[in-house]
């Protein structure tokens, strides 16, 4: 798979790259946001949110699973699955929908819902690193692919 990688050494360079990043994504991804409690994955999903012109309040769907987002023309969907236990309830909740041509789904903990969660186009992971992180975006897809070509790091 294809992968790139860079050292972000503060909240403000993560809050940076989300934004850099929003540019090269699509409608139609699926990410999956990797990493330990604190890592950055939330704080990557509200620079992306800002970069795609999102200017409210963004919070973590701990308790909520998912938090939607109207952003320029798309809906982009903020999971968090670390407490997710029952898969009827992916179902009932309708968050199969979530996942169509038109959406970016952004999923925390995407290993609790596996076998319900299509292939992720990208994986990006955030590592500790002395006092920053290191951030690594891996593509699987085609798709993925394409649009971290069109990523320059
Ligand atoms: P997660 O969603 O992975 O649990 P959060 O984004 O909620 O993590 O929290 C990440 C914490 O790390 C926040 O306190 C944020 O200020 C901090 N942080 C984010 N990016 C960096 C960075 N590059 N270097 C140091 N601290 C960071
Ligand atoms: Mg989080």
């Amino acid at each position: 798979d294809d992968t790139a990688s860079r050292y972000l050494a503060d909240e403000n360079a993560t809050l940076a790259l989300g934004a850099h990043i929003a540019a090269a994504m699509q409608p139609g991804m699926t990410v999956f946001l990797e990493g330990d409690l604190g890592a950055g994955k939330t704080t990557l999903t509200r620079g992306i949110l800002r970069g795609m012109g999102f200017a409210g309040r963004v919070k973590s769907p701990t308790y909520t699973l998912v938090e939607p987002y109207a952003v320029s023309n798309l809906n982009l969907y903020h999971f968090d699955l670390y407490r997710f236990q029952d898969p009827m309830e992916w179902v009932d909740a309708g968050f199969r929908d979530y996942f169509n041509p038109h959406s970016i789904c952004l999923i925390e903990w995407a290993d609790k819902a596996a076998g319900l969660l299509p292939t992720a186009d990208w994986t990006i992971r955030l590592t500790p690193v002395e006092d920053g992180r290191n951030i690594e975006i891996q593509a699987h897809t085609e798709h993925g692919k394409a649009c971290l070509a069109q990523l320059a790091l």
